[in-house]
């Protein structure tokens, strides 16, 4: 027999933003895989299972682990914040059915990503196209990622930016507005949101040339408007067309 993979993207934090899917996945398995500190946003639902938590670097083995519980036979959630999809464990879960050639029953549950969660809390900073790019050189070479921010930049993208600064990456993000500071001036507005929906959760408005790059960390999610975005009472806006082509006037 068989068992069920389960993808959960659980939101970016507090449980009022995951899904009733996701919430029924995570009650229904009979174990749930994931990073410790997401496993804690989730921790009441918890109760009677076997849970199996790891350290951040360990996705492989958390796939890995996923995939043979559920092919023993078990029911297994494997949890990721915002959306399994995005920067996440969906890939390496599929890559790794993918190069074993195994087959299994599995779900993929979509949750709230950063972006949209960030985008929600600073304004309406993402309606038009934006591009989103993470910072983390861990698994992509940062030449590859410089060159996304430049292409970005020069298609007028509002940047959504992942992983922006930990301790040990601690330049990338000077480096990245450098690069968008050859294409926007110094005062196009940023949204820099920490612990969205979580505990400890601050918004802040700024420029590309005023932000202060030092107190971002590895749960913060920046947003760099485009020529045309705006800030208006405290929140940034991204005209959602063109003004000729429609009248606001009230
Ligand atoms: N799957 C996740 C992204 C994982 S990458 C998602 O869909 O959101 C991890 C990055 O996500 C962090 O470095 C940070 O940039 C962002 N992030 C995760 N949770 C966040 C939160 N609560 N508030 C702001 N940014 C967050």
């Amino acid at each position: 027999m068989s068992g069920k993979l389960y993808l959960v993207g659980i939101g970016p934090g507090s449980l009022e933003y995951a899904t009733p899917r996701a919430i029924e996945a995570i009650k229904g398995s009979d174990v749930v895989v994931g990073y410790k500190s997401y496993l804690k946003l989730v921790e009441d639902l918890l109760s009677g299972k076997e849970v199996v938590s790891s350290g951040m670097r360990h996705e492989v083995e958390r796939a890995k682990l996923g995939v043979e519980l559920a092919l023993k036979g078990k029911k297994v959630a494997v949890v990721s914040s915002g959306d399994p999809g995005v920067y996440a464990m969906a890939s390496v879960v599929l890559e790794y059915l993918a190069e074993n050639a195994l087959r299994l029953e599995v779900e993929i549950i979509p949750g709230i990503t950063s972006a949209l969660a960030a985008a929600a809390l600073l304004g309406s900073p993402l309606g038009n196209d934006f591009a989103v790019i993470s910072l983390s050189d861990l698994l992509v070479p940062w030449r590859e990622i410089e060159r996304r921010i430049e292409l970005a930049a020069r298609g007028d993208f509002v940047i959504v930016l992942y992983n922006p600064r930990s301790s040990k990456r601690n330049w990338q993000l000077d480096r990245a507005r450098e690069i968008v500071l050859r294409y926007r001036t110094s005062e196009t507005p940023v949204g820099i949101v920490k612990n969205a929906y979580r505990e400890g959760c601050t918004v802040e408005v700024t420029t590309l040339g005023g932000m202060d790059t030092e107190q971002a960390d590895m749960l913060t999610t920046v947003i760099i408007g485009s020529s045309r975005s705006f800030v208006y009472d405290g929140k940034i806006i991204t005209p959602r067309g063109y003004k000729r082509k429609y009248s606001l006037r009230g």
